[in-house]
């Protein structure tokens, strides 16, 4: 049954979703945009929307300096319709970024003041509710998805499932070196401690808390190039679909 299954699979490959789950920093997103480019196929990545929401708060006066959420007047303005998310297609890069009420915030949503935020806003369960519905509306005919709870919650019948980690040390380097690229500042100190809160907070909460799906792939890249990454997944799409990556 399995076989006839991926059988299907493999003709329809546009069809197909791979959710790829792990703690921040783990390289994710780069891997998932690689795979989606390969492809041919969407990529979808869940915690721009989580962040588009912080941003939102955070802007509206909705998050307190030590992190406590306004929820009613958050919920008020998610069901009034006042927090409309959406993608641009960057012409240059052929990527779609994320705009919240008709503005490009894709570049503002990876500060550190909305990382600081963002686990507070998405342990909430109706803030998870929404980015629910937007994932499914855009993601259901096919993907590629990163998240915290993709493969457990937002698509448990997916494909093909990811899960990855990294060492924490390794994981706040990747993530200050890819700040400071951008010209933004911050130390490591700093971008350690909110790698590690993250990780407690995403995977302690209540709803839908990150953790490996009993059928997700582990893959650990602390030591890996993005490249032997790509090599390995070839690997894994050929001894599962058959397909040549
Ligand atoms: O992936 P990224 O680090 O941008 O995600 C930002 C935050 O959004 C995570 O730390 C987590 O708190 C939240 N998130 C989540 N569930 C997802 C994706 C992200 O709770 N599926």
């Amino acid at each position: 049954m399995a076989k006839f299954v991926d059988t299907i699979k493999r003709s329809t490959m546009s069809n197909i979703i791979i959710a790829i789950d792990g703690f921040s920093s783990t390289g994710k997103s780069s891997f998932a945009k690689l795979i989606a480019a390969r492809l041919g196929i969407l990529y979808l990545d869940s915690g721009a929307m989580y962040r588009a929401v912080t941003l939102y708060a955070a802007d509206h006066g909705l998050i307190s300096p030590d992190h406590v959420v306004n929820e009613p007047a958050l919920k008020a303005d998610l069901d009034g319709g006042k927090v409309a998310i959406s993608f641009v297609r960057d012409e240059a890069t052929g990527r779609h970024e994320i705009c919240l009420n008709g503005t490009n915030v894709e570049k503002r949503i990876r500060q550190l003041d909305i990382s600081n935020n963002v686990s507070h806003i998405a342990v909430i369960p109706f803030v998870r509710n929404f980015v629910d519905d937007l994932l499914h509306r855009y993601g259901a005919d096919g993907c590629v998805m990163d998240g915290r709870d993709i493969g457990t919650a937002v698509f448990p019948n997916a494909d093909l499932k990811l899960y990855m980690t990294a060492d924490p040390a390794i994981r706040a380097q990747r993530r200050l070196d890819e700040m400071l690229l951008k010209g933004e500042t911050a130390d490591f100190e700093a971008v350690y401690k909110n790698v590690l809160e993250r990780d407690y907070i995403d995977s302690h909460r209540a709803m839908n808390p990150l953790r490996k799906a009993d059928d997700a792939i582990e893959l650990d890249n602390s030591h890996m190039t993005i490249d032997e990454q790509m090599v390995w997944l070839g690997k894994v799409l050929k001894e599962r679909f058959d397909i040549d990556f």
